[in-house]
């Protein structure tokens, strides 16, 4: 549960460093629900997906039982569950799950924020084409992952679902938007799209 704690923290204090209320920190308030929550995750990403729904309301009543109020819940793990599947969230629940790396919270709450995947062509490929943050090939936006080729992001005219196909847009410190993959280069930021974006949200702002 100590683990956990520090964890927590850490999600946290990553976050706030990442978003507009990095002027003003003490606007965000972090509550560390300490319960355990026995929700009895899948361990195979099809069924996250699947039951991500059932998931997310099961660890939003968990934290609602505290007695604490809100705006967002975020659910932490130290198991490899749900296969390859870093992290999910379904937008509208204000409950994202994230598993250790920091990174992943702000990457689903960047969902709850209307921003999109960028380790793939969203915009062209996943039909988001007024989201904010698509693919832009003058910040790297057209760089493939392996074995892909560029044809899969910015400028090109391949799709492979929701296969990692691109590196993601490029943010000013050089690393990958948080809107990429878990494991994209770091330092993880958001690229100057979704930057943007969050600047015009009321409640990131100070
Ligand atoms: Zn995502
Ligand atoms: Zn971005």
């Amino acid at each position: 549960m100590d683990d956990f704690g520090s964890k927590a923290t850490e999600h946290a204090n990553f976050l706030v460093e990442h978003i507009p209320l990095k002027d003003c920190p003490t606007q965000m308030k972090a509550i560390n629900v300490k319960v355990s929550c026995d929700i009895g995750l899948p361990m195979n990403s099809a069924e996250c997906i699947n039951n991500a729904l059932q998931i997310l309301q099961a660890i939003g009543a968990c934290a609602r039982a505290s007695g604490e109020e809100y705006d967002y819940v975020v659910g932490l793990t130290d198991k490899d569950v749900c296969g390859a599947t870093a992290g999910f969230s379904v937008y509208g629940t204000g409950v994202v799950f994230s598993e250790s790396d920091a990174q992943i919270t702000p990457h689903e709450l960047g969902h709850e924020w209307n921003l999109v995947e960028e380790y793939v062509d969203a915009c062209r490929c996943l039909g988001f084409t007024r989201a904010d943050n698509c693919l832009d090939q003058y910040i790297g936006g057209s760089d493939p992952m392996l074995p892909y080729t560029s044809d899969y992001c910015a400028g090109g005219s391949a799709c492979a679902g929701r296969a990692v196909t691109c590196q993601g847009n490029l943010n000013p410190s050089n690393g990958r938007c948080i809107m990429s993959y878990a494991d994209a280069k770091e330092p993880r930021e958001f690229c100057k799209h979704c930057w943007a974006h969050l600047l015009k949200i009321d409640f990131l702002t100070c």
